[in-house]
């Protein structure tokens, strides 16, 4: 995920970037009620992977319990990642190398949400990940980073997978069996996309997956903080212009799961081995980052 000009909640009113020019040869496709695609790709609506993208934004919603949101997603799909890179690298020289990208930037008409990826095997993983960042963040643009993430992992998989990420676990089986040291007030702190490693992002998953599929109170601890996050945002850009200490960040969450659950450490790694005993079909490959 990658913001442009975007400061906290607010969302400045100038634009900060020139007009974005677009791909050669592009379809426009309006997918579901969010989305518009530019595509170098011929698609249908009806096509399998624009359906299933067409359903994420109530899946997030549902299971996050967050408002709606009326922002139109602009995502520019390649034909192929070399098109992809040659226009990045024209437009966006500065980007950091990802398979695909989400950005949140001011334009003339208020704050313009993208995503940029390619047509390519794993093209409906890379959507249902960028598009996650872009549904939270059109109603919690607050969201720490590697929740950010973590809840993008967890959505990125196939439904069916029920938010569980076999490469994730198969990495985590290693470190599981060696003293392994998750810490939620490590991954917090955390605050540029470079400094994330592989390992950060498959323990922000594992959090963001204890968090919801583990004890009935962590769930609930993550929803409140996820609607005083959406609420803070509300009260910040419907007042007047504020300065960053009339908006305090709420109670981290690391402080409020040790409340009731005192040592969330080994209650993660309990949840991580009984998913392990659970899931056999685990496949070890190294994921690119985005
Ligand atoms: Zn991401």
């Amino acid at each position: 995920m990658l913001l442009v000009g975007l400061a906290g909640c607010l969302t400045p009113k100038a634009p900060v970037l020139p007009e974005l020019p677009l791909p050669p040869r592009r379809v426009e496709l309006r997918v579901g009620d969010r989305y518009l695609f530019h595509s170098d790709v011929m698609l249908q609506a009806e096509h399998p992977v624009l359906q299933e993208v067409a359903r994420l934004p109530q899946r997030v919603r549902h299971e996050l319990h967050l408002p709606p949101s009326q922002t139109l997603v602009q995502v520019y799909l390649f034909a192929d990642r070399g098109a992809y890179e040659r226009y990045l690298h024209a437009h966006f020289r500065h980007l950091p190398p990802r398979r695909a990208i989400f950005m949140a930037r001011s334009g003339p008409a208020g704050e313009e949400l993208l995503v940029f990826a390619f047509w390519g095997d794993r093209i409906l993983e890379d959507l249902r990940h960028e598009l996650t960042h872009a549904e939270l963040h059109s109603v919690c643009p607050n969201i720490p980073m590697w929740l950010d993430e973590g809840l993008a992992e967890f959505f990125e998989v196939p439904q069916e997978q029920d938010g569980v990420h076999y490469r994730h676990l198969a990495a985590l089986r290693a470190e599981l069996a060696t003293p392994w040291s998750p810490s939620l007030e490590r991954l917090e702190k955390l605050a540029w996309m470079r400094d994330l490693t592989p390992q950060d992002y498959r323990e922000a998953w594992a959090w963001a997956h204890f968090f919801l599929r583990g004890p009935d109170s962590a769930r609930r601890i993550l929803l409140e903080y996820l609607q005083d996050l959406h609420k803070m945002c509300t009260a910040t850009s419907s007042s007047a212009p504020s300065r960053p200490q009339d908006n305090p960040s709420p109670l981290p969450l690391s402080a409020r799961l040790r409340q009731v659950i005192p040592e969330p450490e080994k209650a993660l790694s309990q949840h991580l081995a009984a998913l392990e005993r659970r899931f056999t079909r685990l496949d070890a490959d190294e994921p690119e980052r985005r």
